[in-house]
């Protein structure tokens, strides 16, 4: 089978361990071909990310902090020097865990901009830092979930977040058109990472999935890895502006 990013290059922010969704999608992207450029946060995460990069055949790893616009202006060098970038892979969020489990309405103004910062600004600032390196277009793709747009119990600020997330896919999506770079979001069911487990009540939603979910089951991350082969792939070309559920079908059950 001809691999389906063979001649591409991919920055993925937000592999922290063997658990992160990002790390699924880094390893989808090598079994299809693609070079790999991955970052990790800081000191904390450089041996654990570093062990796992080469263990991919990552071409370079770095350090990007993206609440730093000068680890981001870092960023744009050193990819740079990888030459042309095809594709953004944005899985990166935050919230103070106890925004996750109060209710939203105690929220405090300094958490509220800490996880806007963090999980939605982000991808505008990395879209912007990349989109240059763009050259021949490309794809840009963030990671968000149904609370969103639903009230999810705990969920809270970070809903607020991906739905600020969301509508930057939108207006990204609009402003980058017309340089042929597409950008979507997937929006993944529960999975167990680190910082799922920062939600209160992550247990009862895995269990609750197959129950109600159309596919009786819950959705894995080479699943969601998958979809961000296609979405980075030749064969999501006509696909932007768009959130791509990978949940097992769960979206769509009401009462
Ligand atoms: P994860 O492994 O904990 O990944 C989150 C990543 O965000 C970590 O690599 C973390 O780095 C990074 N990060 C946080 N603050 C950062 C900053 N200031 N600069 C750079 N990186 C930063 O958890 P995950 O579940 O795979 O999350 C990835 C994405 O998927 C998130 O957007 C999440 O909301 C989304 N998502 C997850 C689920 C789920 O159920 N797991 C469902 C839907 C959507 P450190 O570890 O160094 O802090």
């Amino acid at each position: 089978m001809p691999e389906l990013l063979a001649g591409k290059t991919a920055l993925i922010l937000g592999v922290a361990n063997k658990w992160s969704l990002a790390y699924a999608i880094a390893q989808a992207f090598r079994r299809e071909g693609a070079k790999l450029l991955l970052t990790y946060q800081g000191d904390r995460q450089k041996e654990a990310v570093t062990e796992l990069g080469s263990e991919l055949g990552a071409a370079a790893i770095f350090e990007c902090d993206v609440t730093r616009d000068e680890d981001l202006a870092k960023l744009a060098e050193t990819v740079r020097q990888h030459g042309r970038l095809d594709t953004l892979v944005h899985s990166i969020a935050f919230a103070n865990r106890e925004d996750l489990s109060r209710p939203f309405v105690e929220t405090s103004r300094a958490g509220y901009l800490l996880a806007q910062d963090v999980s939605a600004y982000s991808l505008v600032s990395a879209a912007r830092t990349v989109a240059p390196l763009m050259t021949e277009g490309g794809s840009v793709m963030t990671l968000t979930y149904l609370g969103a747009t639903r009230v999810v119990t705990n969920y809270n600020v970070m809903g607020v977040a991906k739905a600020a997330l969301e509508a930057c896919v939108r207006y990204l999506s609009s402003d980058l058109g017309p340089s042929n770079i597409r950008v979507n979001a997937i929006s993944a069911g529960p999975v167990k990472t680190v910082s799922a487990r920062g939600v209160a009540g992550l247990s009862k939603m895995l269990e609750t999935m197959p129950t109600r979910a159309p596919l009786r089951r819950n959705c894995t991350p080479e699943e969601v890895a998958d979809t961000a082969v296609f979405l980075a792939s030749d064969l999501g070309r006509g696909v932007t502006g768009n959130v791509l559920f990978v949940d097992a079908g769960y979206q769509v059950m009401g009462f």
